[in-house]
C-alpha cells in the first residue's frame, strides 16, 4: 500500500534496500557463475628494474570478461566477493593462475600477486600457495605476495607472513602511505618490499610534500633492507625523478599497461631479445 508524507519516505528506503538486496544476491550468483564459466582472467603489468635496466617481472591483475558488460576492473567486483566469501576460491584460482603462467616466460621473472585481507583472515593462505607452487613448480623465490595496511596484522597474521617468507616467497607492501599506521605496521613485519602508492609518483613533478615523502620512503626502506617499487609511473620525467630518488623498480603505464597474458608474453619476448644481443654486444667487446 502506497503510504504518504514520513511513512511513504520510509517505503522508498525499504524498497530501496530490498533493490539492493537482490541486485547484491545477483552478483554473487553471478561472480560464483563467472568463476565456474572462466570468465575471469589475469592481466600482467611489466615493472622495470631501475639498477639494471631490464624487466624484473609483472604484477597479475584481476579482469572480470563479463559476456554482455565487457571488461570489468576489480574494484567494481572484488570488495562483493570479498563479502560473500567467495574471494577464497577466486584468490586459490588467482595464486594457480599466476604461478602457472610465470612458468612459461622464458625468463625468470618474478611475478606479484595480490592478496585480498579477506583471504589472510578466513583461508588457510599458506596451503593455498603451497599448492600453487607444486601446481605449476614455480619456485618460491619468483612469487611477490601483495598486501596492503587492511589486512590487520594479528599475531596470527604476522605468523603467516612469517611461514610464507620462510617458503621462500617475498611479501610487498602495497599502496604505503595511504593507511592508517604505516610506520607501526613496517615495524610489525620485516617486508621485502614497500610498494610507493602511485598518489605520492603522481605528484613527484609539482608537489614538494610529495617529493618529499617518496625520498624519506626510499631512505627508510634502504635503512630497513626493503626494495622498494614506484607505482603509476606515466611520464619520463617522473621516471628520471624516480632513478635520482633511488627507488629500486618502477611500474606505470609508461613503461606498459596492464596487458592479457599472450601479449605479456609477446613482451617479454622482446625483452629476451633485448636483454640477450646486449649480453652478446658486451661479449663481443672483450
Ligand atoms: P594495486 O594492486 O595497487 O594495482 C595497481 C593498479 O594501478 C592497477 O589497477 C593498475 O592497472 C593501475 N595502474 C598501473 N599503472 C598505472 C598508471 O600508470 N596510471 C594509473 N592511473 N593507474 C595505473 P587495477 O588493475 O584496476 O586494480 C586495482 C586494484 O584492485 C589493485 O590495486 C588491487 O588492490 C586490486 N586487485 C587487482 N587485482 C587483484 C587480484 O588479483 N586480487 C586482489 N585481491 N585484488 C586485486
Ligand atoms: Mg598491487
Ligand atoms: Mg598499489
Ligand atoms: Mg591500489
Amino acid at each position: 500500500a502506497v503510504k504518504s508524507d514520513a511513512s511513504g519516505s520510509y517505503q522508498l528506503y525499504d524498497a530501496d534496500i530490498k533493490d539492493t538486496r537482490a541486485e547484491r544476491r545477483a552478483l554473487d550468483d553471478a561472480l560464483k557463475n563467472a568463476l565456474e564459466s572462466r570468465e575471469f582472467e589475469l592481466f600482467y603489468q611489466p615493472i622495470l628494474d631501475l639498477t639494471t635496466n631490464q624487466m624484473w617481472g609483472c604484477e597479475a591483475l584481476i579482469r572480470w570478461r563479463h559476456p554482455a558488460k565487457g571488461m570489468i576492473p576489480p574494484l567494481q567486483f572484488i570488495p562483493a566477493a570479498e563479502e560473500s566469501g567467495l574471494i577464497g576460491p577466486i584468490g586459490d584460482w588467482i595464486l594457480e593462475e599466476a604461478c602457472s603462467t610465470a612458468m612459461t616466460w622464458g625468463l625468470p621473472l618474478q611475478v606479484s600477486v595480490n592478496l585480498s585481507p579477506v583471504q589472510f583472515k578466513r583461508r588457510d593462505v599458506l596451503a593455498s600457495v603451497k599448492k600453487a607452487l607444486s601446481l605449476s613448480g614455480l619456485p618460491a623465490h619468483r612469487l611477490v605476495l601483495e598486501i596492503t595496511e587492511s589486512v590487520k596484522l594479528t599475531e596470527e597474521a604476522v605468523a603467516t607472513l612469517k611461514r610464507l617468507k620462510d617458503l621462500g616467497v617475498s611479501i610487498s607492501l602495497d599502496d604505503f602511505g595511504t593507511g592508517y599506521a604505516s610506520m607501526s605496521y613496517l615495524r610489525s613485519f620485516p617486508f621485502d618490499k614497500i610498494k610507493i602508492d602511485q598518489s605520492f609518483v603522481r605528484g613527484i613533478m609539482d608537489s614538494p610534500d610529495s617529493r618529499a615523502i617518496i625520498k624519506a620512503t626510499i631512505g627508510l626502506a634502504k635503512d630497513l633492507k626493503m626494495s622498494t617499487t614506484a607505482e603509476g609511473v606515466e611520464t619520463s620525467e617522473q621516471l628520471n625523478a624516480l632513478r635520482i630518488a633511488g627507488a629500486s623498480q618502477a611500474q606505470g603505464y609508461l613503461i606498459a599497461k596492464p596487458m592479457p597474458r599472450e601479449e605479456v608474453a609477446a613482451f617479454i619476448m622482446d625483452a629476451r631479445k633485448t636483454q640477450l644481443s646486449r649480453r652478446d654486444e658486451k661479449h663481443s667487446l672483450h
